[in-house]
């Protein structure tokens, strides 16, 4: 399959530098869903609903035989002001392609040229379902982004297993990240209004200041995770706003809070809930008072372990063990995890990074990848997929 693959290299890197080219952010991915549903009509075979969770694309091809694959792809972009110098550059001044996700979608589409090819050949039972998805990054609540709204829309009825892919610019190229268990985490954010009467910065005594109570309550929001916390059990808490004032002498009767949890455990999600919320209410014992919003973002990502199996076999075969990296794991957040609770499934990582002094980090206006570890993540999931539906994995 990896021979196949390469065979097909200089079509999967034209359609990555195609969507590279145009980035388009959340939700707005036009252009994107229309190359995927005309590359998927060129292919041939393949039953096309576009408009899913809005600018989703699903393709299927198959046969009613036997169990339903999903395999995902996210196509959407970043607010982010590309810095490469790459002739195939982001012509959106202020979109890029700065997580990879042009990548993905072009390797799928590479999977799906592959096992057109294997359905031709006649010994598959079964479908694979092909899910382009967009809005991975629109981090927020359950209906924020790309992944639980395309399952509002159906996509992943009748899926028995999923399958997705990340690339990783920052793994030695033509490495695969494979691990059990926890593979995203989950998150949350907060803001939080801390409120005083504010006054005349020459008579603090004659009012309520809530920059002050900010002393006690940015050391409680930084002891949660050091003192709070189970510390075998992950968990981060994050400030990424602190916002109060305007002028030296007037004391402000607001100041505005930002930040970020990310955890695994459920338990411990929870928790982290409840602690921010007693920090900030520290502000009442010191003659204050606060509001808090919560926005429950993403849950944590769970690689089932059989489907992790199906995966780890199909990588040891065709990269053997010394390009197999099973440690990998981070408090990103990731929201396939939304398509994984769905159907038993697993995400797994694709080493990428230019071989070079560099780092070319995800979310960075320099973030690259080699992309001669295209065809390996195409042949990944085309060959995982053939298994699947030829009934070789156990
Ligand atoms: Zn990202
Ligand atoms: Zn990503």
């Amino acid at each position: 399959m990896l021979d196949k693959a390469k065979s097909i290299a200089d079509e999967i890197v034209r359609l990555r530098r195609e969507i590279h080219r145009h980035p388009e952010l959340a939700f707005q991915e036009l252009r994107t869903a229309a190359l995927v549903a005309d590359t998927l009509r060129e292919i041939g075979g393949i039953s096309i609903r576009t408009g899913v969770g809005i600018t989703g694309v699903v393709g299927e091809i198959g046969n009613g035989d036997g169990p339903t694959l999903g395999i995902r792809a996210d196509m959407d972009a970043l607010p982010i002001i590309e810095a490469t110098n790459r002739d195939f550059a982001s012509q959106t001044i202020g979109n890029m392609h700065a997580c990879g996700h042009d990548t993905h979608t072009a390797m799928l589409l590479g999977a799906a040229h592959l096992l057109k090819q294997e359905f031709a050949n006649g010994n598959l039972r079964g479908k694979v379902r092909f899910l382009f998805q967009p809005a991975e990054e629109a981090t927020g609540g359950q209906h924020q982004s790309g992944a639980p709204m395309m399952i509002d829309d159906g996509a992943l009825d009748g899926v028995d297993n999923v399958l997705a892919l990340h690339i990783d610019s920052t793994l030695p190229s033509g490495q695969i990240a494979i691990r059990a268990g926890s593979s995203s985490a989950a998150v949350d954010s907060f803001k939080a209004w801390v409120t005083g009467t504010g006054g005349h910065g020459a008579y603090p005594h004659q009012g309520t200041d809530p920059l002050w109570m900010l002393i006690p309550i940015l050391s409680a929001l930084h002891g949660i995770v050091a003192r709070k916390i189970d510390p075998m059990k992950p968990a981060v808490c994050s400030l990424g706003v602190v916002r109060g004032g305007t002028v030296s002498n007037v004391i402000p009767a607001e100041v505005y809070l930002e930040g970020t949890l990310r955890s695994f455990d459920p338990g411990v999600r929870e928790q982290l809930l409840e602690e921010v919320e007693r920090a900030v209410g520290l502000s009442r014992a010191l003659g204050g008072d606060y509001r808090l919003e919560i926005e429950r973002g993403y849950p944590a990502g769970y690689n089932d372990p059989t489907v992790t199996g199906w995966v780890e076999q199909v990588a040891l075969d065709m990269v053997g063990e010394k390009m197999i990296e099973r440690n990998r794991t981070g408090m990103g957040a990731e929201d396939f995890a939304y398509m994984a609770k769905r159907a038993p499934g697993m995400m797994f990582g694709l080493g990428a990074a230019i071989n070079d002094d560099t780092k070319r980090g995800h979310h960075t206006p320099i973030f690259d990848i080699d992309e001669s570890a295209l065809p390996l993540g195409a042949a990944m999931l085309a060959e995982t997929a053939r298994r699947y539906l030829a009934g070789e994995l156990k």
